[in-house]
């Protein structure tokens, strides 16, 4: 066994290498970037080198400078985890060379596989099916057009060399084809220095399942079962399930089959993972191979009480592999949720900062892996990713209700994060369901929120844990203000019923609420329905609320001011206002103010890194046409302009950083 290995990664992948190498008796190695100095990983890691300045270019995709780092603190081994260099047969090929081992398959598989193209001719050969199309690079657009009618439209345009859902783009008509070929062949040469792009069939509403597989060097395969990872934004996933309702016995045997049959063809070894699709009608088709771990390989770690990572290791070492195909049972239900700097209700571009609070939940069954803490940084270098959760039970719906309750503890501030967002999806009927496809948030979601509103009983916990926080900070206000002989005889204020009226931001609410003579247990009245609700001592001014209603835990956050509180309980995340009966006469006169557009400035809708201002001062633009190119976590995004005008003034220059709000450009409106 290695008695030293490096972690060629980053944030919660390396925190979660680190342990399973902590466990086996290895010291490991982290690198970092100059931002990464002070990060989780370098200190959960034995050692660590400093490898280069911030973007990973300059550090985690130098294959150079992480070489020398293992060879420098003597390693024998490099983990690659996923992303940056996992799946580059350069790497694989040059750690090999240096006389250490790459912990992954062979590099002439991952170049192989890495081609999706390539991998789909293997998949062929294999005997499997491949999701109908013309696996061959187009580049002249009448072919393009011929081979998009000949497969029939929808049509999916796909880079050969793609990874994390860029560069593909969905023709509806021949005349999209061309322009779509275009954007998809300069989206893909800039992210992978490759634009051969081929065409097949979009699958429409498909679920996307895949297998975990793991080989050994010498010719056993085995599998772990599937994984459903249909909940995806921009083709890439957020939730995460093992089983798929959608698999039964019968079907995972034969994907199972499908699955080690391509690694027997390939030559594989170590961890791997085919994914597939599945078309409503129940067809299966194989999408392609990622030749490394997954990000959410720990719901099969959950459902088989394997430790992939530990496995990986061995396999590497020249270990047989320790289990027959027989010893692996799927367990229960696993559910993973990623939790990524992003704001949902922007489209999700991503967000930065500080963390400035953090707490993560704890508990039985409950796993998170998490790369940051109180303190980090997110920076726009690098993945939007901070942590995932995942949660474990007997049933699927065990497993969705202990995962939503593990959101609602986990607390982050600082830069915005989807965690409420991915909460709601595990609370929409649909998903409880299980019927899910990859076009599910489109269908159910917009704006970061549910298309239906929620039931209104939906909310009486949210509005019970906003009006006692309400109430308990204006009965402690008064009391302090009333003389202390007043406050002898308290009996009256404690058997009363107080009375609000709590305005949601779909419904009103009656509530009536009355402590017990301790105060420690109240029972509170919403529209009729009644709860015996048991506050926490000290806890009223917190932003976290742990509530015992009818006997079970429920957490909630809260945010208030005045009479408006905010809070968010299993992805519901409303601001609620609270009144009592004289006041709500007066608020019902109130109108809101309405909030007036700039139409002559064009501000930073995001952090990132400017690429490209693509107007001179003096140029007229039109409302919608994109002006600047912004780079954050990977993703280039087009600011479109708010009007129809004249550029007057560019104040940024490509290369600077620009912050959310910040203005780029001024307008001399027409
Ligand atoms: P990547 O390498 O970016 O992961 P994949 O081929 O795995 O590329 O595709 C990513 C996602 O895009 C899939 O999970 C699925 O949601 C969607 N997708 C890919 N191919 C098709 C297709 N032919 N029809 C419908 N959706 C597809
Ligand atoms: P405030 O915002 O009023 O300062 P917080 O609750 O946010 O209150 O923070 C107080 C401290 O207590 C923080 O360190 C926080 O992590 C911790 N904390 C808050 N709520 C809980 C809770 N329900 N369980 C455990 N620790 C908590
Ligand atoms: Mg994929």
């Amino acid at each position: 066994m290695f008695k030293k290995v490096l972690i060629a990664n980053r944030g919660e992948i390396a925190v979660r290498i680190a342990r399973s190498c902590k466990k086996m008796g290895i010291r490991s190695v982290a690198v970092f970037s100059e931002i990464d100095s002070r990060a989780l990983h370098v200190r959960e890691a034995d050692e660590a080198r400093l490898i280069g300045p911030s973007p990973s270019k300059a550090s985690y995709l130098d294959g150079v400078k992480i070489i020398d780092a293992a060879l420098a603190h003597g390693c024998e081994a490099i983990h690659p985890g996923y992303g940056f260099l996992s799946e580059n047969p350069g790497f694989a090929e040059a750690v090999s060379r240096a006389g250490l081992t790459f912990i992954g398959p062979p590099a002439a598989v991952i170049a192989t596989m890495g081609d999706k193209i390539a991998s789909k001719r293997m998949a062929g050969k294999a005997g499997l099916t491949v999701v109908p199309g013309r696996p061959d690079p187009v580049s002249d657009p009448d072919d393009a057009v011929r081979a998009a009618r000949e497969i029939g439209y929808p049509v999916l345009l796909k880079p050969a060399a793609g990874g994390g859902g860029r560069g593909m783009r969905i023709v509806y008509g021949d005349d999209e084809v061309i322009p779509a070929l275009r954007d998809s062949q300069e989206e893909t040469r800039k992210a992978f220095g490759d634009d051969r792009i081929f065409l097949e069939r979009y699958i429409d509403r498909p679920r996307h399942v895949e297998v975990q597989i793991l080989a050994d060097h010498f010719g056993k395969v085995v599998h772990f079962g599937e994984r459903e990872c249909s909940i995806q934004r921009r083709y890439q996933k957020i939730i995460e399930e093992s089983p798929s309702p959608a698999v039964d016995d019968a079907l995972r045997r034969k994907m199972g089959d499908m699955a080690c049959a391509l690694a027997r063809e390939a030559g594989y070894t170590n961890a791997g993972t085919v994914e597939f699709i599945l078309d409503p009608e129940g067809n299966v088709y194989f999408l392609e191979m990622n030749t490394r771990l997954q990000v959410e390989h720990p719901v099969t770690e959950m459902v088989t009480g394997v430790d992939l990572v530990e496995l990986q290791i061995r396999v590497a070492a020249g270990e047989p592999l320790p289990l027959r195909q027989e010893d692996i049972r799927l367990e229960g239900w696993a559910m993973e949720a990623r939790v990524c700097a992003e704001d949902p209700a922007r489209n999700f571009l991503p967000s930065t900062g500080l963390i400035t609070r953090y707490a993560a939940p704890r508990g039985k069954n409950i796993r998170v892996d998490s790369g940051v803490e109180a303190g980090s940084l997110v920076s726009v270098y690098y993945d939007s990713m901070l942590a995932k959760v995942t949660a474990r039970g007997d049933s699927r719906e065990r497993a969705g209700n202990l995962l939503s309750q593990a959101l609602n503890r986990y607390h982050i501030e600082g830069p915005v994060t989807n965690l409420h967002f991915v909460n709601s999806i595990l609370n929409h009927p649909a998903f409880i369901r299980g019927d899910l496809s990859t076009a599910f948030i489109g269908e159910h979601f917009e704006n970061g929120r549910m298309k239906i509103p929620p039931p209104p009983e939906r909310l009486h916990f949210p509005v019970m844990a906003a009006t006692l926080i309400y109430h308990n900070r204006q009965y402690l206000v008064r009391d302090s203000l009333r003389p202390m002989a007043a406050r002898v005889g308290r009996t009256h204020e404690q058997e009363a019923w107080h009375r609000y009226r709590v305005k949601g931001e779909e419904n009103v609410f009656d509530v009536l609420l009355r402590g017990d003579e301790t105060l420690s247990t109240w029972t509170i009245r919403v529209d009729n329905n009644e709860y015996r609700v048991v506050p926490p001592r000290f806890e009223f001014y917190r932003r976290r609320l742990k509530l015992r209603i009818n006997g079970e835990s429920h957490y909630f956050q809260l945010q208030y001011q005045e009479n408006f509180i905010w809070a968010a309980y299993c992805g519901i995340s409303r601001t609620f206002e609270i009144y009592n009966p004289l006041e709500w006469r007066l608020a019902e006169y109130m109108r809101p103010v309405e909030k007036t557009e700039e139409k002559n400035v064009l501000r930073s809708p995001m952090p990132g890194l400017l690429v490209e201002v693509r107007v001179q001062e003096g140029d007229r633009v039109y409302r919608g046409q994109d002006i600047v190119v912004i780079e954050s976590m990977k993703m280039e995004t087009g600011v479109s302009s708010p009007c129809d005008g004249e550029v007057a003034e560019i104040i940024v220059t490509p290369g600077q950083t620009v912050e959310t709000g910040d203005t780029l450009l001024v307008f001399k409106p027409c």
